[in-house]
């Protein structure tokens, strides 16, 4: 059987999961970017943040930004 060594805690699993943006083998536990601290974590983050065009509120986040909408609406 084909195993592999995950590149964030140095366990062996027998079902390596892929990153899809660092292209480094994780076990289960650690496939996702947010769970191995990808280093194209910012990157994703950025791009998200891109495609909704929420970049100008900077260091307030999305907390600042729902305020804003409801603060609106009422
Ligand atoms: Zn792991
Ligand atoms: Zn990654």
């Amino acid at each position: 059987m084909n195993t592999e060594t995950c590149a964030y805690c140095g366990d062996e699993t027998d079902m390596p999961f892929q990153c899809n943006y660092c292209k480094d083998q994780f076990c289960p536990d650690h496939r996702l970017p947010e769970e191995h601290r990808c280093v194209k974590l910012s990157l994703i983050r950025a791009r998200r943040f891109g495609q909704r065009g929420v970049v100008r509120d900077g260091g307030r986040g999305r907390r600042g930004l729902l305020g804003r909408i409801f603060g609106r609406r009422q």
